[in-house]
């Protein structure tokens, strides 16, 4: 582990010359806010934004991706025969991505990387991509990330930590990969290990200090299933919930999709796209029966999933990061802090 100072006169100068290697990505400000996108040759990440509409999740799980392709021509030698579609999967890096994204990242690893399963497509597009945080120095009003297991100087599932300290980037590298694209850069100004580590430390506690709400999730785990799930606060939750799915879009922890087949003559394509659990569509099955064809037990699902489920199943965590997305973006100003705190707090009447 190093820490290199990287002054900004030469940020551009190294980003650039990164494209020789890598296919960047990064915040991008656009009419819908702040997106984290791939960086065409002449865009820059925005190094000064505060927080991203969408996380970086779309950089291994796009909204929509080829998976499989078919060919019914009979004169192709491997017609009727489903293979992999072609896919980019040369290094890419996330410039710019903040620490709960990172970590948000590796708890969707645990559903799409896992002993009995691999997910070809998310892992291969993970292990291409560099991931270059940056901390943040002044959280903004929704983060709750301390109390999730993160926050704003969180180190998790980066490879380089940068600390933006106005005219210069102290850049903590935590790993080969991380080395290897602080070298395509041509940052190589080492900077006093010990000295750099306190400052962090330093300007961590400082963010940290900034958050100013939380999670409180001590009791969920001595809570059964069964109680939570009848509790008799679903209606309530659910009531203004207008199944939109916004909160499951924004939520860098979301992972549902649904599979489609497209055909056009001879060929055919089968592309996953971004699903939530928000829709009655979602868990619909061929024969018309729903298990959660009502509004509360799909509200129920997404907080008893992040929430419980999640917890029961690893044994520790939660399945949030207190990015806050969900709670700034809910039309109805359904608010997961709320919630999570009538389910801690919760006791069943005899
Ligand atoms: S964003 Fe709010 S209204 Fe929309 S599905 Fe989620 S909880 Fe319901
Ligand atoms: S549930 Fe809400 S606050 Fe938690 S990670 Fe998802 S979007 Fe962020």
């Amino acid at each position: 582990m190093k820490f290199i100072t990287i002054d900004k006169k030469d940020w551009t100068k190294g980003i650039d010359k990164s494209r020789e290697t890598y296919q960047l990505f990064g915040p991008v400000k656009d009419e819908n806010g702040c997106q984290i996108k791939p960086l065409d040759a002449d865009v820059q990440p925005d190094m000064s934004y505060t927080d991203s509409v969408l996380s970086a999740k779309s950089v291994l799980f796009p909204q929509t991706e080829k998976i499989l392709t078919t060919s019914l021509n009979e004169s192709a030698e491997d017609h009727h025969i489903m293979k992999r579609a072609d896919a980019d999967y040369t290094p890419r890096a996330v410039v710019g991505i903040r620490p709960y994204d990172a970590k948000a990242i590796q708890l969707v690893k645990m559903n799409f990387d896992t002993e009995d399963y691999r997910d070809p497509y998310w892992c291969d597009a993970y292990e291409a991509t560099t991931f270059v945080g940056l901390a943040i120095n002044k959280p903004g009003p929704f983060d709750f990330s301390t109390s999730t297991g993160t926050g704003p100087f969180s180190e998790e599932g980066l490879d380089i930590l940068l600390a933006d300290m106005d005219d210069k980037f102290l850049a903590k590298v935590l790993t080969p990969k991380g080395e290897a694209f602080a070298a395509a850069c041509g940052f190589d100004a080492a900077a006093d290990e010990k000295e750099s580590q306190v400052l962090l430390d330093v300007l961590r506690k400082e963010a940290e200090s900034g958050i100013g709400s939380s999670v409180e999730t001590d009791k969920l785990q001595g809570k059964t299933i069964l109680d939570l799930h009848e509790a008799p606060f679903w209606d309530d939750v659910a009531f203004s919930c207008i199944n939109c799915g916004t909160c499951t879009y924004v939520c860098p922890t979301c992972w549902c999709f649904d599979i489609q087949d497209e055909a056009k003559l001879k060929e055919s394509t089968r592309f996953r796209n971004w699903d939530t659990c928000m829709s009655s569509l979602f868990t619909r099955h061929a024969t018309g029966h729903n298990p959660r064809g009502e509004k509360t037990q799909r509200v129920r699902q997404r907080f008893m999933h992040k929430l419980k489920y999640f917890l029961d199943k690893y044994g520790s965590g939660i399945m949030c990061v207190g990015c806050g997305r969900c709670v700034k973006s809910c039309p109805v100003n359904i608010d997961i802090r709320q919630v999570c705190a009538t389910m801690n707090s919760y006791e069943k009447q005899d």
